[in-house]
């Protein structure tokens, strides 16, 4: 363990710097942090009440060059000038995720993916709580895993891990660790190269022992590519959705099926309140991991049935003269479409649209011509949109308003049909994030209701 004189420099004064701050100086750092931009004001108060000097504003390089040590914030870009040089000089520098996993003895479950992180690492959490287990949710949800492990003392954390949060992480070891998909995402961190984003993701198995155990998703072509140059030493646990491997999890007629050599578990998927195969993934990935830590196939089969998925995900936002609203706002790319279009057995209404970034809509074709009647594109720019669907929909609408875009779905849907809000774009052109999109999308359902 480090000495107390020590000076640990935190970049970034967001949740995971704060955490960092807090707890480096509970274990007897100096403590300095520093943000290029202003920080909330919450977090100003908190680190005005614990003492912990900070800047604003600006970076300097006198102080933070004295660093032993510099936790670095998932928000910050290893090209930034403050990191390029903190490299030259060879100081050390790590993650949030890295500094709290030094203080805590916890099993840890790491999870992530381009897409379904929150999904299954909040399923995770519910299946070890439903158990009865002392567990914790950290990571990119929530409280930071810094706070957490300085305010509790649980014996196994479920963490959601942001290829940001993977970076840096140098000795923290991933008990149990699940790798969903990878798909292009955040590419302007890593230098436009995909391979760098690849490696990112892998970092989750580093550290990982023959004791540990890694769960994948066996038909993502860009995992089952890189796996054999990964060389994985955990034990390895696929899921499935066309084979039926054993050790692992895989969907066969309708069931999950979960068997992890010593322990199964068999369910239906009709049953279960996550819909669509993406949700099957996450679910068998999720069951893996929780059976991996000891939970008891009960216990799990009770968990999957009470799990109440986070907002904006597949979200159902009401009914109105038969018709089905659904807010799936949290689709910000093409992959995650895709699935929700996938999940949906209805005709449908899709509602899609905002910032495009960089979407190409090929994988989409074959399911929107067989499934929905109208493209309704709401966003400040919608030509992308509407030059690749324009030939290849029924009917298209374009607007700017959620209210009008909603109104023209109820109008354009036949009862038992499905209105889906699934962007694949970012919101930032219309709304403050996907959060405020999604509730202007539940409102609006919700006045056309009252108003019935
Ligand atoms: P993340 O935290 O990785 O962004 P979420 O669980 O919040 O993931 O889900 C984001 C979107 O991705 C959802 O709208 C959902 O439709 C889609 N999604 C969820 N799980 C998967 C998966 N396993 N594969 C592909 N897409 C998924």
């Amino acid at each position: 363990m480090k000495g107390t004189r020590e000076l640990m420099i935190v970049l970034g004064g967001g949740e995971s710097g704060v955490g960092a701050a807090l707890l480096a100086k509970a274990k007897g750092y100096t403590v300095f942090l520093s943000d290029k931009s202003l920080l909330q004001e919450s977090y100003r108060q908190i680190l005005q009440q614990e003492g912990i000097p900070f800047e604003e504003g600006q970076h300097t390089e006198e102080t933070i060059f004295q660093a032993d040590e510099v936790v670095k914030s998932p928000g910050i870009p290893e090209k930034a000038p403050i990191i390029q040089k903190l490299r030259e000089k060879k100081i050390p520098v790590i993650s949030e995720i890295e500094l709290a996993s030094r203080y805590t003895n916890a099993q840890l479950i790491g999870i992530t993916g381009s897409n379904g992180k929150t999904t299954t690492t909040l399923l995770t959490h519910h299946l070890l709580k439903t158990a009865g287990f002392n567990v914790g949710l950290a990571g990119n949800i929530g409280e930071s895993f810094a706070q957490q492990v300085l305010d509790h003392s649980f014996d196994y954390y479920v963490l959601e891990l942001s290829s940001f949060q993977l970076d840096d992480m140098v000795q923290a070891r991933m008990n149990v660790a699940i790798l969903l998909n990878i798909t292009p995402d955040h590419l302007d961190r890593y230098e436009y190269q995909f391979s760098k984003y690849v490696d990112s993701k892998f970092r989750i198995l580093q550290n990982m022992t023959p004791d540990d155990t890694f769960i994948y998703y066996q038909e993502s072509p860009v995992i089952s590519e890189a796996l054999p140059v990964k060389k994985p030493v955990p034990r390895l646990l696929p899921v499935s959705l066309v084979d039926a491997p054993k050790p692992g999890a895989y969907l066969k007629d309708g069931l999950l099926v979960i068997d992890n050599g010593s322990q199964s578990l068999e369910i239906p998927l009709a049953d279960l309140p996550l819909k669509g195969q993406h949700n099957a993934i996450n679910m068998l990935a999720a069951t893996l991991a929780a059976l991996a830590v000891g939970v008891k196939p009960d216990a799990l089969r009770e968990g999957l049935l009470t799990f109440q998925n986070a907002a904006h995900r597949l979200e159902p936002a009401g009914e109105i003269k038969g018709v089905q609203f659904i807010n799936d706002s949290k689709a910000t790319n093409v992959d995650s479409v895709y699935y929700a279009l996938e999940s949906i057995t209805t005709p449908v209404v899709w509602i899609a649209g905002g910032l495009d970034k960089g979407n190409e809509y090929d994988q989409l074709e074959p399911l929107v011509r067989k499934k929905v009647k109208a493209l309704i594109c709401l966003g400040k720019d919608n030509r992308k949109l509407v030059s690749y669907f324009a030939d290849r929909v029924p009917t298209l609408f374009e607007t700017q308003d959620v209210n009008e875009a909603v109104a023209k779905g109820l109008e354009l849907a036949n009862p038992g049909d499905t209105v889906l809000l699934s962007p694949a774009c970012a919101s930032f052109d219309l709304f403050r994030n996907y959060e405020d999109r999604g509730n202007q999308f539940k409102e609006a359902v919700k006045r056309i209701m009252n108003d019935e």
